[in-house]
C-alpha cells in the first residue's frame, strides 16, 4: 500500500485497476545470429501475431468508433501483407544473418524516409502505417507489449505519463473510470477534458507510472489530489463512504438546476459553460448552464488527419447554436498550439510552444484556415445568440486585422445572396498580461472580454501551465493576478461592455467571491462545476464581496488573500 500526490484535476471518486497507457521500449540492437531459417521462422511468427491482434482491434474500432477509424487498422493489416515491405526483410536476415527485429528496423526506416520525401499526402499517409506497424511487429518480437485502451474490457484507471487531449479524448467513458498521470496540470487541457467528461483525474504525481503496475489496485482521488495504490480494505471502505458522500452532495446541487444565479441581495451574474464538442451540451443541459461562455472549437481539427471543410463546421457550429434556444454562445476561432497540435499542418516544432507561433497568429498567416472557419460561423449565425472571440490577443492590431477578415467573409457572404446575423457581438480573450493592461484601449474597440485565466496566470508568472514542478505559480489568486483581473472588468464596464471569464479561476470557490465582489458579468467553466458556483453565489452578498474584492487587492500574497476569504465567507 502507498500513496501519490498529485494535483486533484477533475473532482469524484475512482476505484478501480489500473491500466497503464505507456509506450514500451521499443529500441532494437544489431544480432549476428546462426540459423537465420529459425530467425525467419521467428518473424513470421511474430508478424501472425500482429495480424490476429490487429483484426481484433479492426473489428472493435468498426463497432464501436465507427467504420472511417477502423479503416486504419486494415490499411495496417495491407501493410502486413505486402511482399514488397516482408520480403526484403526475410532476405537481409538471410544474407546478412542479422536478428529479425535489426532487419525489419532497417527495412522499414528505409521506406519511411523514401515515402516520407514524397510530395505526396497518400505516400505520406503510408510513411505513417508502415511505421505502426513495424513497432507492433518490433513488441512481438521483442516480447513486450503495446498498450490499446480500446480494447479494455473492464473498468480501469489509466495510467500515463501524460495524455494528450486527443488520447483523453478516446477514452473510452463505460471503462475508463478514472486516470492519473506523472505529469500535467490543473489547467492543461486533458485535465480541462477530464472535468468535461467528469472522469476523477490526478494528474502531475511525478511518479504514477514508475509506482503503479498493470493491474494494481488504485484509488483516484479527485478531490484531493492523492492516488493510493493497493490500498487496505479500510481504505477502500472509507472511499466508498466519501464518493457516495459526493454523490449526495451532487444531488443537492442538482435541484439548482433550474434556478437563476442570483447572489443574496438580488444581483444576477451569468453561469456559462466551456465546451470542447457539440456532445458537451447533453452536460450544459443536465447542469443547468446558462450559455456556453468557451466552445473550443480546436477540437473539431484534432484527431484526424486533415482540416475540417466549412461544411463540417458549419455542422458542429448550427447544432451547438440550435441546441442552446437562443442563450448565448461563444465561439472562439481556432486556438491551437501550446498542448494542442495538429499533426497534419506539419508546423516545426518549436522551443516554447505555448510562446510560439499559436492561436490568431497562426490564423492571421494561415489565412485560408481563418477565413474558412469564419464563414462557417458567420453563415450559423442565424441559428442562434452568436458571439465570436479570438484567442491569444496580444495587440490591438492583431484584433483589427482578425475583425477585417471578418468584416471581408461577411460582405463576400452576404453579396453571395446568404444570410448573415446582424447581431453578432466580438470579443477578445484577455490571456496575455499586455492586453490586460491595455484594457481601456481594447474596450472601446471590441464587445466583449472574456479573461483566460489559465493562459493569463501562465504568462504573468511565467510558470508553463503543464509543468508540475512549477504548478505552486499557478496562483489564481494572487494579488498580482487579481489587479489584472480587475483593471480589465472596469475597463469593459466604463464603455458599457460586458466582462466574463472562462479561465477555470472562473469556478474556484474561493475565487468567485472576490470575482462576483469585482463586478464579473459571466463565469464560464467546466459544465460540472457549474451548480456548486450556483450554490455558492446564492450564499454571497454583493456589496459584501465588493468590500472583500477592495480589501484583498492591498494585500501582499496569495496566502493572504486565502486567508482574508475564508474568514470572510463561512457556509
Ligand atoms: C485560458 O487560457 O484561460 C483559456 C480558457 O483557454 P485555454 O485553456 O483553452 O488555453
Ligand atoms: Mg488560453
Amino acid at each position: 500500500m502507498s500513496k501519490l500526490i498529485g494535483i486533484a484535476a477533475s473532482s469524484g471518486i475512482a476505484i478501480a485497476k489500473a491500466y497503464r497507457l505507456v509506450e514500451p521500449d521499443l529500441t532494437v540492437e544489431k544480432k549476428e545470429i546462426e540459423d537465420s531459417a529459425a530467425e525467419v521462422l521467428r518473424f513470421q511468427d511474430a508478424l501472425n501475431k500482429a495480424k490476429a491482434e490487429l483484426e481484433k482491434i479492426r473489428d472493435r474500432a468498426g463497432k464501436e468508433l465507427g467504420q472511417d477509424k477502423a479503416a486504419i487498422f486494415e490499411a495496417h493489416l495491407l501493410v502486413l501483407s505486402d511482399p514488397e515491405l516482408i520480403a526484403p526483410i526475410e532476405d537481409k536476415v538471410k544474407t546478412e544473418k542479422v536478428n529479425a527485429e535489426y532487419a525489419l528496423k532497417e527495412t522499414s526506416d528505409m521506406f519511411v524516409s523514401m515515402f516520407e520525401q514524397m510530395d505526396n499526402e497518400y505516400m505520406q499517409e503510408r510513411a505513417a502505417d508502415i511505421r505502426d506497424v513495424t513497432k507492433r511487429v518490433i513488441s512481438h518480437l521483442l516480447g513486450v507489449q503495446i498498450p490499446n485502451p480500446s480494447m479494455v474490457t473492464e473498468e480501469v484507471i489509466v495510467v500515463a505519463e501524460d495524455l494528450t487531449p486527443s488520447d483523453t479524448a478516446q477514452l473510452n467513458r463505460t471503462y475508463v473510470k478514472g486516470f492519473t498521470t506523472d505529469i500535467g496540470g490543473r489547467t492543461s487541457h486533458s485535465a480541462i477534458m477530464a472535468r468535461s467528461m467528469e472522469i476523477p483525474a490526478v494528474v502531475g504525481t511525478k511518479a504514477a507510472t514508475s509506482e503503479i503496475s498493470n493491474g494494481d489496485l488504485v484509488i483516484v482521488d479527485g478531490l484531493t489530489g492523492e492516488v493510493h495504490i493497493n490500498p487496505s480494505a479500510e481504505l477502500v471502505e472509507k472511499y466508498q463512504k466519501i464518493s457516495s458522500d459526493f454523490e449526495a452532495q451532487k444531488a443537492e446541487w442538482a435541484k439548482l438546476v433550474n434556478e437563476p444565479t442570483v447572489s443574496a441581495d438580488g444581483h444576477h451574474v451569468e453561469l456559462a459553460a466551456n465546451i470542447g464538442t457539440p456532445k458537451d451540451l447533453k452536460g450544459v443541459k443536465e447542469n443547468g448552464g446558462e450559455g456556453i461562455g468557451l466552445y473550443r472549437t480546436e477540437f473539431l481539427y484534432m484527431d484526424r488527419d486533415q482540416l475540417p471543410t466549412e461544411e463540417e463546421q458549419f455542422t458542429a457550429y448550427k447544432a451547438i447554436l440550435e441546441g442552446m434556444e437562443g442563450k448565448p454562445v461563444v465561439v472562439r476561432t481556432l486556438d491551437i498550439g501550446g498542448d494542442k497540435e495538429l499533426p497534419y499542418l506539419n508546423l516545426p516544432k518549436e522551443m516554447n510552444p505555448f510562446l510560439g507561433f499559436r492561436a490568431i497568429r497562426l490564423c492571421l498567416e494561415e489565412q485560408d484556415i481563418f477565413r474558412t472557419q469564419l464563414r462557417a460561423l458567420l453563415r450559423a449565425s442565424i441559428h442562434g445568440n452568436l458571439k465570436i472571440m479570438f484567442p491569444m490577443i496580444a495587440t490591438l492590431v492583431e484584433f483589427r486585422e482578425a475583425k477585417a477578415i471578418l468584416e471581408e467573409e461577411k460582405q463576400l457572404l452576404i453579396n453571395e445572396g446568404i444570410a448573415v446575423s446582424k447581431d453578432i457581438e466580438l470579443g477578445i480573450m484577455v490571456e496575455i498580461p499586455s492586453t490586460a493592461v491595455m484594457a481601456e484601449q481594447f474596450a472601446k474597440e471590441v464587445d466583449f472580454f472574456s479573461i483566460g485565466t489559465n493562459d493569463l496566470i501562465q504568462y504573468t508568472m511565467a510558470a508553463d501551465r503543464m509543468n508540475e514542478r512549477v504548478s505552486y505559480l499557478y496562483q489564481p489568486y494572487s494579488p498580482a493576478i487579481l489587479r489584472l483581473v480587475k483593471m480589465v472588468i472596469e475597463a469593459a464596464h466604463k464603455e458599457g461592455k460586458w466582462a466574463g471569464m472562462c479561465g477555470e479561476m472562473a469556478g474556484d470557490e474561493t475565487a468567485i467571491p472576490i470575482l462576483l465582489g469585482l463586478g464579473l458579468d459571466e463565469f464560464s467553466m467546466s459544465a460540472t462545476s457549474i451548480l456548486k458556483a450556483r450554490s455558492l453565489i446564492r450564499h454571497l452578498n454583493k456589496a459584501e464581496m465588493g468590500q472583500l474584492a477592495e480589501s484583498v487587492l492591498s494585500l501582499s500574497t496569495t496566502e493572504e488573500v486565502i486567508e482574508a476569504v475564508n474568514s470572510a465567507i463561512k457556509l
